[in-house]
Order: C-alpha cells, then sequence, then structure tokens
C-alpha cells in the first residue's frame, strides 16, 4: 500500500472483511486476516496479541515470526513494547525497537533481524483486547497514513475479538487496567438509600455494527445529514427551556455547538471514511483516538474537552444510527444503577421503577427537581461525581450510599460486606420508623407538630400509610402531567385526582396547581417551546395559569368535581402579588358558580391556600394573609430567589445556606405575622426533609411540615427527642449573629443536648 492512495485502505478493509466473514474456525481467520494485512502494507511480519485474564498478552497469531511462537509467547501488560502498547492505549511507530528501552528479546519469536515497528492497540468497547503490529527489517518511519491504517484495521479486527469467538468474553470483561480496579467516589447526598446493582448509562453508547463502507459517497451524504440533525437539536436545546438549559449545561451546549463545526475534528472523520469506514466507524475511530488523549492528557481543562468531544460523538453516532437516547428506552436489568451527566425530571421517570436502584449524576443538584423526584420515589441519588463517566464502563458492579454521598464503582469483598452491614442498619433503622409510625410527632415537653408527605405520583400514596404521616402538605400535580404522552382533559384528571383522594381516605390532600415551566417542561405544552433567559424565573406556575386561563380553569374543574362533597385544599404555586391570587381566585370561583349551575355538589370544604416562594409576597403578607385559609411555604424556591441563587444550578449547590441567619430571620418573621393573622403556616419544601433543618424550623415556630416521605421517621425521630422549650431558647440566640450559616452551632447544640438529628 502505497501511501497517499486512498483506495489502498478501502481495498485492503474489503479483504479483510471477506476474510474474516468467510467460514470456518476462527484461528485460521486470524492467520488470514494477519497474512493479508502483511501482504498489502508490505511488511515482513504482523502479529496480533491479545489481552488474557490475568493481565498478559498472548501472542495470537502471526505472519512472519515464528509460528511455534503462537500462544506460547505471553507478556504481562507493560512489559515490552507491546505490553507498552496496551498499557498505556497509544500506537508506538519505531524507528529501530531493539534499541528502545522496553524492547525485550524473546528467542522463540524469531524476532531477531526486525528493527522498524509500528503497533496498535485494539481497542473494544473502551478496553484494551489487544495489540496489532507490524515489523520491517529494514530500518524506516512508518507514515501518519500508514498508522492511520493499522489503527483503522485494529478497529476492524477488535469486532472480531469482541465477538468472542478468540477470547471468551469474561476474560475480556477483565481487560482493561484503567477501569478495572475498584474506585470509591465521594459526591454530594441527593436522595437517601442504599443500592446495589449493574451501570447502565442514561445515553449508553452507540453501537456501530457496519463498519466496512459500501459507497464512500453515500457514507459522506450520512455524515452531513447527521451533522445538520445535530446541529438543530443543538440549537433547539439552546434555545428551549429546561433542566438541559441551567447554570453549567448552558455552558457545556454551548461549547457542543462550537465543537460540533470543528474543522480538524471533521476533517479526520471525512478522512477515516476515505479510508472505508462507514460514517458512524468514522466517527468512532476518532473517537477512540480522543479517548487515547484523554487518559493521558495532562491538564484537567484539556480533560475536559476530550470528554466534551466523546459526548459530542456519542450525539453524533446517534444521529446517525437513529438508536434510542436514553437508557429508558432499552432493556433494563433487574438492578440498574443509572449514570449520567445530568438529567430532567421527566427523564428520570421514563425508567422503570422496579428496575432502578440508584442514579449517580456528574452534575446535579439538591433542590432541582429532578433530586425531588428521586427523593419522592425513594430512589438512591449521589450528584456531583466528576469524572464518574470516564470511570465507568455500563455493566460494572456498583453500590450507592445515598445518605453518605459514596459511589463503589467495582467495589470489592469488603464493600460488598461493608453494604450488607449498612442495609442491616438501614433495616433496623426502618423497624424504628416503623415501630414509631403511629406515636404523635411531638417533643419530649409535649409540642405537637403535624408531619405531612410531599407527593406528586399516584405511586406515591401507599407511603401515606407506610410512613404514618397525617396528610398529603404538597400534591405536585404537575409531576403527573409530565408522565402523561399529551395533556391530560378534565375526565382523566377528575380520575386521577378522585383516586388520590379515595387512597387518601381521611387524610387531607393539600393540591398545588400546575407549577409547570422552569425545568418542568411538558413535551407537549406551550411553555415549553418559547426561548427563556431564566426560565425558573420564566412563565412558568401560576403565570402560565393566568396567562392561559382555560387551562388553569380545566385544572380546577377537575379538582371541584373530584371532590364534590368531600374535603378539598387548594394552594397557587409562585404567586408574587396579591392581585395575582385574586384573579386565581377569580377563577375558582367561576368554576364554583358552573359547578352550582349544573346541580353537583361542592366540596364539602374548601380550603384556598397560596405558597409563599417568590420574595415579593412578603412584604405583601397583610394584604394576602386576609384572603387565604393557609400558606404553605416553598423554600426550595423561596431561597433561590432571595438568595438569586439557581437552586438547580451544581455550582451554587453549597454556596449559600438555608440554615443561614438571613432565612432563618425571614422565616421567623413569617412564622409570627401568619400567628398574628390566625392563618395556619406549613413549609413544604425539601429543608424540611432533613432532621437538622427541621429542628431549626420548630425551634422557630413552625408547627406544620411537609416533607419526602422517606424523611418522615428521621424527622419525627428528631422531634421525639427534643426538648421544644430548650430549643426554642436556643434558636433565639441566634437570630441576631451574622455568620455565612449557623448549620455547626446547631449541630453542635443537638448533640450536646441528645437531639437524635
Ligand atoms: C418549593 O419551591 O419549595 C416547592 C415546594 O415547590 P417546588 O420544589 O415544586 O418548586
Ligand atoms: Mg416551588
Amino acid at each position: 500500500m502505497s501511501p497517499g492512495d486512498s483506495a489502498g485502505p478501502r481495498v485492503l478493509l474489503r479483504r479483510l472483511r471477506q476474510v474474516m466473514a468467510a467460514g470456518g474456525p476462527v484461528q485460521s481467520r486470524l492467520d488470514d486476516v494477519t497474512h493479508t494485512i502483511a501482504r498489502d502494507m508490505a511488511t515482513d511480519v504482523c502479529s496480533v496479541y491479545l489481552t488474557r485474564a490475568g493481565e498478559v498478552l498472548e501472542l495470537f497469531s502471526t505472519h512472519g515470526l515464528n509460528p511455534n511462537a503462537v500462544h506460547a509467547t505471553r507478556l504481562r501488560l507493560g512489559e515490552g513494547i507491546v505490553g507498552d502498547i496496551a498499557a498505556h492505549a497509544r500506537p508506538l511507530n519505531l524507528r529501530d525497537a531493539p534499541s528502545h528501552p522496553r524492547f525485550v528479546f524473546r528467542p522463540e519469536t524469531g524476532e531477531d533481524p526486525y528493527h522498524s515497528l509500528l503497533g496498535v492497540p485494539i481497542l473494544w468497547s473502551r478496553r484494551v483486547v489487544g495489540v496489532l503490529v507490524v515489523q520491517n527489517r529494514a530500518q524506516r518511519v512508518y507514515t501518519e497514513d500508514e498508522v492511520e491504517a493499522l489503527q483503522t484495521i485494529a478497529m476492524v479486527l477488535a469486532e472480531l475479538v469482541g465477538s468472542g469467538e478468540l477470547v471468551p468474553a469474561s476474560e475480556l470483561q477483565e481487560a482493561d487496567g484503567n477501569v478495572t480496579l475498584p474506585q470509591r467516589m465521594e459526591g454530594t447526598s441527593l436522595s437517601d438509600g442504599l443500592g446495589r446493582g449493574i451501570a447502565v448509562l442514561h445515553e449508553p453508547p452507540v453501537e456501530v455494527h457496519q463498519l466496512i463502507a459500501e459507497d464512500p459517497l453515500h457514507e459522506v451524504e450520512r455524515l452531513d445529514r447527521a451533522l445538520a440533525e445535530l446541529g438543530e437539536a443543538l440549537d433547539g436545546m439552546l434555545a428551549g427551556t429546561g433542566a438541559s438549559l441551567e447554570g453549567e449545561n448552558r455552558a457545556i451546549l454551548e461549547t457542543y455547538r462550537m465543537l460540533s463545526q470543528d474543522r480538524g475534528w471533521l476533517s479526520r472523520i471525512r478522512e477515516a471514511i476515505e479510508r472505508g469506514l462507514t460514517a458512524d466507524a468514522a466517527v468512532q475511530r476518532v473517537q477512540m483516538d480522543h479517548r487515547a488523549r484523554m487518559a493521558s492528557a495532562p491538564d484537567a481543562y484539556l480533560r475536559e474537552r476530550l470528554h466534551d468531544l466523546e459526548d459530542l460523538s456519542n450525539r453524533l453516532l446517534r444521529h446517525l444510527s437513529g438508536q434510542p437516547t436514553t437508557a429508558a428506552a432499552k432493556r433494563l436489568p433487574d438492578n440498574a444503577i443509572v449514570i449520567a451527566r445530568n438529567m430532567g425530571p421527566a427523564e428520570l421517570l421514563d425508567y422503570d421503577r422496579g428496575k432502578l436502584q440508584a442514579v449517580l449524576l456528574e452534575e446535579g443538584s439538591p433542590n432541582a427537581h429532578v433530586t425531588i423526584v428521586a427523593r419522592a420515589l425513594g430512589i438512591p441519588m449521589v450528584g456531583r461525581l466528576t469524572g464518574v463517566l470516564d470511570r465507568i464502563l455500563a455493566g460494572d458492579s456498583i453500590i450507592v450510599d445515598g445518605r453518605q454521598g459514596l459511589a463503589y464503582l467495582r467495589p470489592g469483598e469488603d464493600v460488598f460486606q461493608s453494604y450488607e452491614e449498612n442495609v442491616l442498619a438501614l433495616k433496623q433503622r426502618r423497624v424504628e420508623y416503623a415501630a414509631q409510625r403511629d406515636l404523635p410527632a411531638e417533643t419530649t415537653d409535649g409540642r405537637r407538630i403535624d408531619l405531612h408527605m410531599n407527593a406528586g405520583l399516584l405511586l406515591d400514596l401507599p407511603r401515606l400509610k407506610e410512613t404514618g404521616a397525617e396528610g398529603i402538605g404538597l400534591f405536585r400535580t404537575e409531576l403527573q402531567f409530565m408522565v402523561q404522552p399529551s395533556f391530560p382533559g378534565v375526565h382523566v384528571q377528575r380520575d386521577l385526582y378522585a383516586r388520590v383522594l379515595d387512597e387518601a381516605g381521611d387524610a387531607p390532600v393539600l393540591f398545588r396547581t400546575l407549577d409547570i415551566g422552569g425545568d418542568k417542561v411538558l413535551p407537549y405544552a406551550e411553555s415549553g417551546a418559547e426561548p427563556e433567559e431564566n426560565p425558573a424565573m420564566g412563565w412558568r406556575a401560576l403565570r402560565v395559569g393566568l396567562d392561559r386561563p382555560a387551562l388553569l380553569r380545566t385544572q380546577l374543574r377537575a379538582l371541584l368535581l373530584a371532590a364534590s362533597g368531600r374535603k378539598l385544599q387548594v394552594m397557587f404555586p409562585m404567586v408574587a402579588e396579591v392581585a395575582e391570587f385574586r384573579a386565581a381566585r377569580r377563577l375558582l370561583d367561576m368554576e364554583l358558580n358552573r359547578l352550582a349551575s349544573r346541580h353537583i355538589d361542592p366540596p364539602r370544604d374548601l380550603r384556598v391556600g397560596v405558597m409563599l416562594e417568590v420574595p415579593s409576597l412578603i412584604w405583601q403578607l397583610r394584604g394576602i394573609l386576609s384572603l387565604v385559609d393557609f400558606v404553605s411555604i416553598g423554600s426550595n424556591d423561596l431561597m433561590q430567589f432571595l438568595y438569586a441563587s439557581d437552586r438547580s444550578n451544581p455550582r451554587l449547590a453549597d454556596r449559600y445556606d438555608t440554615l443561614s441567619p438571613g432565612f432563618i430571620n425571614l422565616l421567623r418573621s413569617i412564622v409570627l405575622q401568619c400567628e398574628e393573622a390566625g392563618v395556619s403556616l406549613s413549609l413544604c419544601g425539601e429543608m424540611a426533609g432533613r432532621p437538622l433543618e427541621a429542628m431549626a424550623l420548630i425551634g422557630l415556630g413552625l408547627r406544620t411540615l411537609s416533607l419526602p416521605p422517606s424523611a418522615i421517621g428521621p424527622v419525627k425521630l428528631m422531634i421525639r427527642s427534643v426538648k421544644f422549650g430548650t430549643l426554642k431558647g436556643y434558636i433565639e440566640t441566634l437570630y441576631d449573629l451574622s455568620d455565612h450559616s449557623l448549620r455547626d452551632k446547631l449541630r453542635n447544640f443537638a448533640r450536646d443536648h441528645g437531639f437524635i438529628i
């Protein structure tokens, strides 16, 4: 094959395909492959070494070396030049191999007279599964084209290796030094619980089946089409709203868009097509190079960019192949641990709950809605695991400790053992929680606290009885909308709300009207279509409901119909001014009139409230308190708007604390004003579900909390250990402090007094 002759590699690839496709024993096909490569590339030697269990490379086939050495010569990973290529997963192009410091002479191979050597790793599914080597007697440096050609051939060979015909698949699983070691990763706890299972990549890499092109021109066309689609999809995501747009994600998408037009990247893919690969294989071929560079890239910035390119290649491959975007659409193992850079709440809801054991995120944030959904579903979740996608392979075993924010990749026996112990401890804790299920949430000095649970899906409802919660203090109606293929009409909604009320029995349910927009995008709704700079502060929740009154009225009608003759509690989210509440209330009254005109019984007891989550409303409390039956503090949004700190942005996740004097004082003032007005008050944000935070809330006077079901047990345990008088007295000493956070003080106080947090 002469360098620069672009038809050369194509012809060779075709020949190799014929050789590999011809039947017969796999060993003789492999031997034919080595002979064909040696002949076509005009080399004196061509050898294939494959990785065996125990990190050993075995000579599997050779043209030119002593045939008796086949299956006899074995090198450890890192030993000799071949071992070095495998260990570093990168090619070596040597003019005089014997003078290389890694050279080891193996007399049985008879390789004495060969000087120049070109070796490339055989990579399969991100693992080094072997090394392909060509050698020549003469001292020469192989051309760039020859290096490229050999890498392309290695890719084709990888398929043969990956088929498991040469080396059993079980041995291949072990064949990666870099990602087979057990690792412990520390992240941020997002949702409590323990999980053990098999790694599933949320955005799985695409499997490329056809490597060699029939018609290169057609492949170029396919590539161009897929690139155009990719560009459109990225533009669409950048223009749209949703989780994928918040904080760092926007920057990532912008980087992707830039990279997708990168000339270097594109021309390397085109060259690979020129050499005879399909568009898919060409993208993968270039991706492999990046991976090798990623492993050895010295600085974090470069690694990050290469990581982006890897992600981008996967997206491009998906456009080429039309394969599903997320693993939710694929067959899941029974104990899946899903790993993603980030995901939106709707994407999480797409997974089969019965099979999902835990979720690991590179990003993630404690108050993001995907986290709230995970908590609601009791799915352990750990976030901020930077680099987890590079360190894990699909199929690896994983143990997740959601409470501590830990992930153990490919855990050893000791971790399994301690996992079992932790599961046992968790079971014991659950037994403890269950034992106090019917006991009141009452402090040791007799202060009663009402503990309600947050819900949003039908499958949450059994938790009401399990946990002993007094009712549902926040039913996020939009979650149910997010799992529907289209906008549910009035009857569908009515049936749904009626079922919620039925299942809750005597326990009160507080329905919150639709809070769509922000990171809760309904794929079929108008609110998801308009580009917004700041979706969390954009056209969401009640704003949508008031601008599209038919939508809100449909929901209110469904709620009234479902609760005909029963008790109904409704509250409106994201109210920023009294006038908005009045407008919403008017729509409700119109629906009540409509009900009356149709002689349908209204709810026996109708209570209407407001969520306090936009700071502006705090300065209109007097006005709003005279209109509502109750107030519920949405601390997640209140905190994000008060501190101007995006609740979904992982970079800001730990920046400000709900246990700061500022926030605590604000809550205290709301408590006092509601007490004075005689309006009942609750808090339903995530902070209510953390025992230390819940303790502080109780200390500053809150009597009703609504929390994720899994938090009821620990919070009740805390309450039953607390002496309210002592707590209240201590909290009063904190209001005037100007610390960044009161967390440590509160924690120490709790420990000193034996309060169980
Ligand atoms: C809140 O903002 O605190 C709240 C409970 O509502 P959501 O988390 O659904 O925005
Ligand atoms: Mg909110």
